[in-house]
């Protein structure tokens, strides 16, 4: 059987520099992430990406992963009979290769955008 991504609660890196956020990572902190839960349309399938499994008490567990693939994962249940929960929290989860900001380096996701837009070329 194929192993899966190793995922962990808490992340084991931390970022001191911008330069220690992996860029993939640093997009999804300047501009959210990029689930697949925004993609649903009533009627259509569930979006790649969005993963339903029933419990035993009716309920499904949905697993949403960020298409963006920064690493970061998010859970909700919904009532039994797969009614939405509108009120639940999600749980996340990331990959082990998370990288957290570390006490001292808090920026903020403007100025992530700012460090991310100053590394593309911009002039056609
Ligand atoms: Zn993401």
């Amino acid at each position: 059987m194929a192993t899966a991504t190793a995922r962990a609660r808490s992340p084991k890196r931390y970022a001191k520099t911008y330069k220690d956020i992996p860029a993939v990572q640093a997009v999804c902190r300047a501009v959210g992430h990029k689930w697949a839960m925004n993609d649903i349309v009533p009627g259509k399938p569930l979006p790649r990406g969005l993963r339903s499994v029933r419990q035993a008490d009716g309920s499904s567990r949905l697993t949403d992963t960020c298409k963006r693939g920064c690493g970061k994962q998010r859970t909700i249940s919904t009532f039994p009979g797969g009614v939405f929960d509108a009120d639940a929290p999600y749980g996340y989860t990331q990959t082990r290769d998370w990288v957290t900001l570390d006490e001292g380096f808090r920026p903020s996701p403007r100025e992530i955008l700012a460090g991310i837009m100053m590394s593309v070329e911009l002039t056609p």
